[in-house]
């Protein structure tokens, strides 16, 4: 079972047509609802099971530019700007709060990279530095092992995704958006080369744009249309302790560990070296493409081969649009979380820190994470289909981008000036022989 997230109870009625669907109620289609209908356009979001149900809702909540991959700067700054505003303009508390964040660097090689990084970072406007010694204890009170170093990003921050998405969500609503969950979308309807509805479950939505923000299922979605996309699925798995005194404000990855202090006093917390990577047929159909990012993080990347690659197997085929569809079948996707890797983190965690010894673990999770392979989002229109926008492959940071990117969508579907030059993540890049690939981690 995934953590607890705040309910956004259904609307009752499905509209016959409407200028935009979004497709996918995570952070990029709550994000991309709100930003549209503050625009006047008449927007409906389905859910094909809760609002924050998949990835959203089981992020580790940290809101990075620290480490980012140098094609998302742009869009991490003004995606932290939206964040900063966010409690103002949607009138609660989406609980976004600035903490800073640090990468620890145990070697020499490490921390040149982050220096580099640094560099980087500040022709793009973004602040960071690397700390050391008394700074870097002052930012770390107890850890009995310091790192050599650390890249430090005092203006990054992290908010609560089981209560950000769902108060994002329901602000969308507040400016006109319909939002009706347990509805999935079986299909798109398109002619002459233009999208023409949305066709659900409950029904069809005639329309003249469509937002692809379907997470981990995005690839199936497009393949439909006839539309390639690179995308695999990591599993990551998430613990939460219960209260904490006295441990670090600013979310910490330090290689086995990587934590966040939740505003409940307890701590979000993950393995931050190893990553499961489940074995589907999409894994053999991409794996010229995914080469890169497996060379790459080849030493923390633990392959497997489960019950997952049945499972993606069956749900493979093409079904009617008039028919049950896969995504019916899997309201919500709810891996199970992998124990021995959390074990390891936690372990690890209580060694360094005596204030986790006395912390207990509330719950474990795990989600699955959409990959492209150079670990940069897509969002960008179609050439193949006038009117469909996808926004999707955030490859495990898209929460902290997610305004950002829900923003960019907005100016894509509403033909506005773009927030962010947004050639960077167009979908054509796989395919016009550019060969992009993975700057930083996955
Ligand atoms: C364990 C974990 C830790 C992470 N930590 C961080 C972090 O700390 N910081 C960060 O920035 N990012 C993090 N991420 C990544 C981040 O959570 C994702 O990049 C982001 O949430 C993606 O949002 P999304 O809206 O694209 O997709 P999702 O949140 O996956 O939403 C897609 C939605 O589409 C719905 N859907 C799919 N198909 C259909 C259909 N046919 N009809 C209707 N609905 C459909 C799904 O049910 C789902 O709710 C983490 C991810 C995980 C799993």
């Amino acid at each position: 079972m995934g953590p607890e997230v705040d309910p956004v109870i259904s609307d009752a009625k499905l509209p016959a047509r409407a200028d935009v669907v979004l497709i996918g109620g995570g952070i990029i289609g709550a994000t991309g609802a709100l930003f549209l209908a503050e625009r006047g356009l008449s927007v409906v979001l389905v859910e094909k099971g809760q609002i924050a149900g998949e990835q959203s809702g089981r992020n580790w909540g940290w809101c990075r530019q620290a480490n980012r991959d140098p094609r998302e700067f742009n869009l991490i700054r003004e995606s932290l700007v939206l964040w900063r505003g966010l409690n103002e303009r949607i009138g609660v508390d989406a609980g976004f709060r600035t903490t800073g964040i640090l990468f620890a660097a145990r070697d020499d090689e490490t921390e040149q990279k982050y220096v580099d990084w640094v560099q980087l970072a500040a022709a793009s406007g973004i602040e960071a530095v690397v700390v050391r010694s008394a700074e870097l204890e002052r930012l770390l009170p107890g850890d009995s092992s310091p790192p050599k170093s650390a890249l430090y990003c005092a203006s990054d921050g992290g908010a609560e995704p089981q209560r950000a998405v769902p108060a994002i969500a329901l602000a969308a609503r507040r400016a006109g958006a319909t939002i009706v969950t347990n509805c999935a979308a079986r299909g798109v309807e398109t002619a002459g080369g233009r999208v023409v509805s949305v066709v659900t479950e409950h029904g069809s939505i005639a329309c003249t744009s469509v937002v692809v923000a379907a997470g981990a299922w995005s690839r199936r979605i497009l393949r439909d249309l006839g539309i390639a996309l690179p995308q695999l699925k990591v599993l990551a798995s998430v613990a939460r302790t219960s209260p904490v005194e006295d441990g670090p404000e600013a979310a910490v990855w330090d290689d086995v560990f990587a934590f966040r202090k939740r505003s409940d006093g307890g701590y979000t917390v993950a393995n931050g070296r190893t990553t499961v990577v489940p074995i589907t047929p999409d894994s053999f159909r991409f794996f010229n493409a995914f080469i890169p990012a497996l060379m790459m993080d080849w030493k923390s990347l633990k392959l497997r081969l489960d019950k997952r690659f049945l499972a993606e197997l069956r749900e493979a085929p093409s079904v009617g649009l008039d028919r049950p569809s896969p995504y019916e079948a899997t309201r919500v996707l709810d891996p199970a979380p992998d124990r021995r890797y959390l074990d390891v983190a936690m372990a690890a965690l209580r060694d360094r820190y005596p204030c986790f010894v006395g912390a207990g673990l509330t719950q474990i999770w795990a989600g699955f994470i959409d990959v492209t392979p150079d670990a940069v989002p897509v969002i960008s229109a179609t050439e193949e289909i006038t009117g469909l926008i996808v926004a999707t492959g955030f490859s495990g940071h898209g929460f902290g981008i997610g305004p950002g990117a829900g923003y960019l969508v907005a100016d894509l579907v509403s033909g506005a000036r773009p927030l962010v030059d947004p050639r960077e993540f167009r979908l054509s890049r796989y395919f016009d022989g550019t060969k992009p690939r993975p700057v930083a981690s996955v």
